[in-house]
């Protein structure tokens, strides 16, 4: 892998305001590098070499917080193989989903030691034999890639959704055969939410193996027509509101009290739901008959505070809020790459005040290791 032979170098980063806002101010003028001290790069052994070495030299951005150097983990780092796509007749779109050269960058850049590597799915239409095929050989690129860089990748197994035995089996083999650390899932499959009891078997393996679920939106597709138009609505609206939808079915039809124990990480910051989270406790008050048809052991919102979320709601207040509303134990860093929605996530966090050292080191990567069994830093 790339960064071995580097040289230990001068950290950056720091767990005050004040150094935290001069990171971020340096990245504005200077461009990331300028934060940066440390070490050249040297590429990645999955690519090709003349490529690699006609990249410029990026130094890797160390962030320690009050003296301790962390390591920084990316919850929400997407990715995808050709190979598979092809099974499909798909390609990759953007090209950046696959693995090169600039993912290290970048994440050397942004101070991310550490993906959890993710891929939405694209194959819930697939009959059996194909996502099966598919999905095997997804979860071994998967896995192959982690094991390269055993110092860079974590991911998430993918399972066929649509075909819960066979899911169950994908999810058992790719954690246990394959050393994956979970299941990514979209907020949707087919149509169908997340909380139809097609789909028990698979969150009841989950339970058993105990680990972290990601569910990444795939778009409210039924939305379509009202999405359209400037502001690119199906997806800075649809993917939220999908996650919303998705959580709302995962508490309100029981499907959290019957598997208690599911450890769930929401993309976005779990969507719009925990920024209006009391209405969905007003509700059963005002309208008891709205929320008879199940009951549930706890209130709505005390089920939100037992799922993980990510970091990605871009403003310190959004961050302070979401905080408010789950707990600060249950965020995680996440930056969606490719995605440029955000090149700052370490930086969102150092400089979010307020908060004590573990609460940001929590966010940063210690919370995420201990989920995903990665030795921390
Ligand atoms: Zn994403």
């Amino acid at each position: 892998m790339g960064q071995r032979g580097f040289n230990r170098t001068p950290r950056v980063g720091g767990s005050t305001t004040k150094e935290a806002k001069m990171t971020t101010r340096r990245d504005f003028i200077g461009g990331a590098a300028g934060a940066m001290v440390g070490v050249a790069f040297c590429g990645c052994g999955l690519l090709d070499p003349a490529h690699v070495h006609a990249q410029p030299a990026v130094r890797r951005r160390e962030v320690v917080v009050n003296g301790r150097r962390i390591k920084t983990v990316d919850i929400h780092a997407h990715c995808a193989f050709p190979e598979a796509m092809a099974m499909l007749g798909l390609k990759v779109n953007p090209a950046s989903l696959v693995m090169n050269t600039d993912r290290f960058r970048a994440m050397d850049e942004q101070g991310i030691d550490m993906e959890a590597l993710s891929i939405n799915p694209y194959w819930y239409k697939a009959e059996r034999d194909v996502a099966e095929a598919l999905v095997k050989l997804q979860n071994e690129k998967l896995a192959e890639l982690c094991a390269e860089h055993p110092d860079r990748f974590v991911a998430f197994a993918t399972v066929a959704m649509q075909h819960p035995d066979l899911a169950v089996k994908q999810l058992e083999d790719g954690i246990k055969k394959l050393g994956l650390r979970g299941m990514s899932v979209g907020g949707s499959v087919e149509g169908l939410e997340l909380a139809d009891p097609k789909f028990h078997p698979i969150w009841a393996k989950a339970e058993e193996l105990g680990c972290l679920i990601f569910i990444h939106p795939v778009g409210t597709q039924e939305l379509t027509k009202r999405l359209r138009g400037n502001g690119g609505l199906d997806n800075t609206i649809g993917n939220p509101l999908e996650t919303t939808l998705a959580l709302s079915h995962l508490i309100y039809e029981g499907t959290l009290d019957r598997f208690p124990a599911l450890k769930i990480c929401a993309a976005h910051g779990g969507g719009y739901l925990p920024f209006y989270a009391p209405r969905s406790d007003a509700v059963c008050v005002t309208f008891p008959d709205r929320c008879a048809s199940v009951m549930l052991k706890k209130k709505p919102t005390e089920y939100l505070k037992q799922l993980y979320y990510d970091s990605i709601v871009f403003t310190p207040e959004a961050l302070k809020a979401l905080i408010a509303e789950v707990g600060v134990d249950k965020i995680l860093m996440g930056t969606d790459y490719p995605f440029p929605w955000t090149h700052t996530s370490v930086d969102h966090i150092l400089n979010t005040p307020g908060l004590s050292d573990a609460e940001r080191t929590g966010m940063l990567g210690d919370t995420a290791s201990r989920l995903l069994g990665i030795k921390p830093g």
